[in-house]
């Protein structure tokens, strides 16, 4: 039995990469010093990995800002654009790989980055391969090879990590029409064999493939794809082992293609799909050479394993095939998990309670080390006093007070059909909202946040640093808001906002004051390049003591007489950007987190706001991978959202925000939040997402974005008129709102105004033409 790693996190314990990534963008320092630090973190990575007891330690699982991007570089499948760097002496091969990630504006060349998007249903974002129809592929990269040699002088024969040929196109994207990027695997394969030959040549013993796209449904031709290439590549390479690792889900009716592949090792993600030893048990198709890597420590979530559950399932993979054909392993890379619980020493963030329950990625390491060990009966009294304790913690923490509400849990098992419905539909709804509300046609809102500028970064610093008191830091952020509805009275704004000066981060927010939620201090997880997230941790049930943000908004309404908007996140959201916890269904905690902001919306009703936001980016991100599931998860998702908006009376006007998402399979689900408004993103696709809305007869009310707040540049009133008159013909008038595309907390003012003054002088245009 072996231990094996699929990939380990490369920002550095102390986000080291990110520093020094940040330090060589902005000229601080040269590439070799950037290059040295990552070479210190991979080692750093190698040898702790080793030291951990990992038997199969992976490489090429660095990179200076994604995986994908690596692989497109190292394929040569560099997009045209670029062309104007490669031929050029005056950029190296590092300019061309940072102008690919974030594109580039500098000595006379202005070339735009590629397209980032999300790595299957994680917060990661990968840089979206490019491809022609007569894209080649030729090795224009020694990364591989250079970093197997870098462990290898460190004593370690690492086990190269790669994207598999089918995953690595079906991440991808095609910019010609006419053909489909799976047609180009004849071409793609010889590149990977050129790959597979130089570690074949230098000796390497293993290599992994990851095909995640495993867990997604795939097409007969994909199928065949993935069958057709590890057939190629095993007469090609009798020699290598190969691993064929897939996560993120169960193999689904792919089951058969896995099983088919005449391969060194299969890896299995056990902790989402735990019921994928059992299938391949009864299909009795597994090769019998196959070996099995047993995914069974959490790579996506922050609980501590539970030593017995996951010895039960190795024992059961023992008396299937034998030890020596299985290996321990996290369930995916631990990329995406907090690097080390040993850096969190403020109790105030994390108690020992809290902390005896989690493992974080260095802590993963050595649960699968464990788990060997105990499996394999080694060293046994000492590894049976880490499964005693292991099993101590999981007891405590199933009846532990920190965790278990009685009163939550009533009030959830409580809950009816009528919890989740306004009290009148619609139509109704909307003639009383009209009365109450007073606005006109095409009326305008923004969607929340205004520029957080240098100075209210810093107030906050101070704040929590005790620099400024409670008074001074309220009071400046008094003024900010203020000075906010003034601005957007003068500007004749409908529908005004406070500003959301006193917040840090949307869910962030909500979390510091919610109980069941915990903050780490050095929790990062990166995100795409050097941006790192540090998610809250939902570990109990989750209640509310007193109002969020009844204060600011309030007050924000107590300077105006038009309808200032309260502004609270999502359910969903909060779930989905959160660790959540695992003792019980995302469901369950989801409905609590709703019932949380439902007291809000109520209170906020009560305080005299007429207008609540709820916002809900994250809900089209929270699908599962398989098509199976979705209902599933949309039926409670939405079930959740409609909880959270429907203590309120009909007068009381429901808005929700999305920004970018692909509305077109789940609309009539987004229809049935029956959210009186919805404010989408929408400028970028020049209104094409309003198609389905459209297509639907989605009957409530839309704001479609009218201007992109991602970049600096102020639209132009016709642009944002031509925007409206192109909705117009596809949205009757009456339910049309004009509003930006997002919230403008990553702008400065001084486009901000320009924009607003521009936009409402749009409105106002868009009434005189209709
Ligand atoms: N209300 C939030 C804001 O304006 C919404 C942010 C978001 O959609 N991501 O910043
Ligand atoms: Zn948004």
């Amino acid at each position: 039995m072996k231990t094996t790693n699929l990939g380990y996190p490369r920002i550095g314990s102390k986000r080291e990469l990110k520093k020094t990534l940040e330090q060589y963008w902005s000229g601080k320092i040269n590439v070799e010093s950037l290059l040295d630090t990552a070479k210190s973190i991979r080692k750093e990575n190698w040898l702790l990995q080793k030291e951990q007891g990992i038997d199969l330690i992976p490489s090429n699982d660095f990179s200076l800002y994604d995986q994908v991007l690596d692989l497109s570089v190292t394929l040569g499948c560099i997009p045209e654009r670029y062309s104007a760097l490669t031929n050029n002496p005056a950029f190296s091969s590092h300019d061309l790989y940072f102008a690919m990630a974030r594109g580039i504006q500098k000595e006379g060349v202005d070339i735009t980055a590629m397209e980032m998007t999300k790595w299957f249903d994680t917060n990661y974002h990968y840089i979206v391969p490019e491809f022609t129809k007569n894209q080649t592929f030729n090795v224009s990269s020694d990364k591989i090879v250079n970093e197997y040699k870098e462990a290898l002088e460190l004593g370690i024969k690492t086990k190269p990590v790669l994207i598999g040929p089918v995953s690595f196109l079906l991440l991808g994207k095609e910019k010609e029409e006419d053909f489909h990027r799976i047609d180009l695997l004849e071409r793609l394969l010889p590149a990977y064999e050129e790959i597979l030959q130089q570690l074949s040549d230098i000796d390497a013993e293993h290599v992994q493939l990851d095909e995640p796209y495993l867990a997604l449904n795939l097409t007969e031709k994909e199928q065949r794809a993935v069958h057709q290439t590890y057939a190629y590549f095993t007469t090609k390479f009798p020699n290598l082992k190969i691993t064929v690792a897939n996560y993120f889900d169960c193999f689904g009716d792919n089951i058969e293609t896995a099983l088919s592949l005449p391969v060194h090792t299969l890896h299995l993600d056990l902790v989402r799909c735990s019921s994928q030893l059992d299938d391949i048990i009864e299909s009795g198709k597994l090769n019998s050479y196959t070996h099995l890597s047993l995914g069974v420590v959490d790579g996506r979530n922050i609980w501590k394993n539970d030593y017995e559950k996951s010895l039960k399932l190795i024992q059961k993979a023992i008396d299937f095939i034998g030890a020596e054909r299985i290996l321990i392993a996290p369930s995916c890379s631990l990329l995406h998990s907090p690097i080390d619980l040993n850096l969190e020493t403020n109790k105030e963030n994390l108690s020992s309670e809290l902390k005896q329950w989690l493992a974080f990625a260095k802590q993963k390491l050595g649960e699968v080390a464990t788990l060997k060990k105990l499996a394999n009966k080694e060293n046994l009294s000492e590894n049976l006093e880490k499964l005693k304790k292991n099993s101590e913690a999981h007891a405590n923490r199933a009846t532990s007070a920190l965790i278990h509400n009685q009163q939550v849990k009533q009030r959830l098992g409580a809950l009816s059909a009528k919890d989740d419905q306004r009290e009148s539909t619609f139509p109704t709804r909307q003639k009383l909202q009209k009365e109450a509300l007073d606005l006109p046609l095409f009326p305008t809102t923004t969607i929340g946040s205004f520029p957080q500028t240098k100075d209210v970064r810093s107030w906050r610093a101070n704040f929590k640093k005790g620099n400024l008191s409670i008074d001074e830091y309220n009071a400046l952020l008094e003024k900010e808001t203020k000075e906010t509805i003034e601005f957007q009275e003068r500007t004749g704004l409908d529908v005004l906002v406070h500003g959301e000066f006193e917040r840090n981060d949307m869910v962030e927010y909500f979390g510091e004051q919610l109980n069941g939620f915990a903050f780490t201090s050095f929790g990062w997880v990166q995100s795409y390049g050097s941006r790192c997230v540090k998610p809250p941790i939902i570990f109990g049930d989750v209640s509310r003591d007193t109002p969020m943000t009844v204060k600011w908004s309030a007050f924000a309404q107590s300077l105006t007489e038009k309808p200032v908007k309260g502004m609270l996140t999502g359910p969903v959201t909060i779930l989905q950007w959160s660790f959540v916890r695992n003792d019980q269904p995302r469901s369950e905690t989801c409905t609590q987190i709703a019932l949380a902001i439902r007291d809000e919306v109520v209170n906020l009703e009560a305080a005299g706001l007429q207008v609540i936001q709820i916002d809900e980016p994250a809900i089209r991100e929270g699908l599962p991978l398989r098509k199976e599931e979705w209902d599933t998860y949309l039926n409670w998702a939405i079930r959740a959202f409609r909880i959270s908006a429907s203590g309120v009376k009909d007068e009381t006007q429901i808005h929700t925000h999305m920004c970018y998402s692909e509305f077109n399979d789940i609309i009539s689900n987004i229809a049935d939040m029956d959210a009186d408004v919805i404010t989408i993103e929408c400028s970028r696709s020049q209104m094409e997402l309003l198609d389905v809305f459209a297509t639907f007869k989605y009957p409530n009310e839309i704001g479609p974005g009218v201007y992109d707040i991602h970049s600096p540049r102020v639209p132009e009133r016709a642009e944002m008129v031509a925007l409206m008159e192109k909705a117009a013909k596809q949205i009757p008038v009456e339910q049309l709102w004009i509003n930006p595309d997002c919230g403008l907390k990553t702008r400065h003012w001084p486009e901000t105004r320009e924009a607003l003054i521009e936009m409402v002088a749009a409105a106002r245009e868009c009434r005189e033409k209709s």
